[in-house]
């Protein structure tokens, strides 16, 4: 690990956060976060109440009996949460929420868990991965770049481990933490010394009352409390960012360091031909995106903003450059099953927005048999017609109600069927399809139609396969 540190790298805020001692800790929500953050709460001294509406997981049960912290479930005991001094609320509850909006209205200080994790972590420094799309394959990247430096860092966050968690059992110098919206929504002082903002698409509209720009209000508070001492990097290809960014007449002291796959880039990173250049202050280093180990033009946006980010705090760049060629992708994301009689089969599961199928369509070289559909969430089939009508041979409807998918592309793609199960997917699929084709699972539709969710999806997709 190379210790230099560039310019606009320093150490950190000056805020600091008193204890808990003597105050009430109320978390609402028992699932990984909320969890996380009660035993980040009880070890700087609150006094911690959780309470959840529906009922915990066992794992999480006992983690809260075994460190003595006090809960409830199957409902919220209004007493017991009006009288806290502070909040923390679990991502997946809303605004909405009455009791959300009772503590609102009594003056509590209401967070979410990466507030508290940022106030109590100490000297350690964060580079939070934020995006409609690819944000847990980026994080899992830099982390993967970091700790091949030999960086003492920590993947957490959405990605699946709770950041309060790691920071009251397993502190580490580097947090490399994968941010929701919903997350950002309760910032305070949340100050990441990395930011990075990968693209932003419609998606979560339910929770910003159907408008757009309350969830690109959401996605940018990733930067509302740097100061020019931290760093921000973001696509520039992204007419909602970059049009955003314009706008920002606040955040004047950030600079931006972007990337691109259309021009060049002063600061940043950009693509031209088969080369990435990166260019941070004066160092210019090319890389060949045939060698990237994450394929597709997605992913190489994803690959950019690692790269930036690791080469920004510091890491040499024959270690990026090592780290962005061997790193394994992520399980459900364009993920390569097998090829059977001369037939590949591909589970990109995690596609449960149109902008993601788009990517995955735009990647195929190879005629294509596109499994689609599950619970809509007010897709416009319209945005990938054109890549459909190109590139798709046939169309697998996976999902309870297919009307819509159907609507939009009868008389567009030779074959349209429905199946309501994986397995008869796949063989349908497999039999619409000859060698030198593509069977792609990218659905661009939630999976609780038919799953429990996007995992158990690819992985009875990946088991239909398997029995081909
Ligand atoms: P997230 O954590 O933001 O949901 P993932 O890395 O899990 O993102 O990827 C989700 C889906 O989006 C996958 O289908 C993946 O292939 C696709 N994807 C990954 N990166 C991007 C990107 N930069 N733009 C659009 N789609 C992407």
């Amino acid at each position: 690990m190379n210790t230099f540190i560039h310019k606009y790298y320093t150490a950190n805020a000056n805020i600091s956060f008193a204890g808990g001692e003597g105050k009430r800790l109320v978390i609402l929500g028992g699932g990984e976060s909320g969890v996380g953050a009660a035993l980040l709460g009880k070890k700087v001294g609150y006094d911690v109440f959780l309470s959840d509406a529906g009922m915990l997981k066992a794992n999480y049960k006992n983690e809260l009996i075994t460190a003595g912290i006090a809960f409830e479930e199957g409902g919220n005991t209004e007493d017991k949460i009006l009288n806290a001094s502070l909040v923390v609320k679990s991502p997946g509850i809303p605004e909405k929420n009455a009791l959300v909006k009772q503590i609102k209205a009594k003056g509590i200080e209401l967070i979410s868990e990466i507030e508290l994790a940022y106030r109590y972590k100490g000297g350690s420094k964060i580079i939070a991965i934020t995006g409609s799309n690819g944000k847990s394959t980026t994080t899992s990247l830099i982390y993967h770049i970091c700790k091949k430096a030999g960086l003492d860092c920590a993947l957490v966050g959405n990605i699946g481990y709770s950041i309060a968690k790691q920071i009251a059992e397993q502190p580490v110098a580097w947090y490399v933490a994968e941010i929701s919206s919903f997350q950002l929504d309760d910032i305070k002082y949340f100050r990441p010394d990395v930011a990075i903002l990968l693209n932003i698409t419609e998606d979560h509209l339910d929770r910003y009352d159907y408008k757009f720009e309350n969830y690109i209000d959401s996605k940018f508070k990733i930067i509302e409390n740097q100061t020019e001492q931290d760093c921000f990097i973001c696509c520039d290809d992204d007419e909602v960012i970059t049009s955003k960014l314009r706008l920002l007449t606040t955040h004047t002291h950030i600079h931006p360091l972007f990337f691109s796959m259309k021009h060049e880039i002063k600061k940043g990173a950009y693509i031209k031909g088969d080369q990435m250049m990166l260019r941070i202050q004066e160092e210019r280093v090319s890389m060949s995106i045939n060698d990237f180990a994450l394929k597709g033009n997605h992913n190489n946006y994803n690959t950019m903003a690692a790269c930036i980010a690791t080469s920004v705090i510091g890491i040499r760049k024959e270690k990026i450059r090592e780290a962005v060629q061997d790193f394994k992708g992520l399980e459900h994301r364009m993920e390569h099953v097998a090829t059977v009689r001369g037939v590949d089969f591909i589970n990109d599961s995690k596609a449960t927005n149109m902008n993601s199928t788009w990517y995955a369509l735009e990647s195929m070289t190879k005629p294509c048999v596109l499994i689609l559909g599950g619970t809509d969430k007010g897709n416009d089939y319209s945005l990938i017609e054109d890549l459909v009508k190109t590139r798709v041979k046939a169309i697998v409807c996976l999902g309870l109600d297919n009307k819509k998918i159907i609507a939009a592309f009868k008389g567009k793609v030779p074959t349209i069927i429905e199946t309501k199960n994986a397995k008869n997917a796949v063989q349908s699929a497999f039999e619409l399809s000859t060698k030198g084709d593509v069977v792609l699972l990218s659905p661009a539709c939630a999976s609780f139609d038919l799953f429990k969710n996007y995992e158990d999806r690819g992985t009875q997709f990946k088991d239909a396969v398997k029995e081909l």
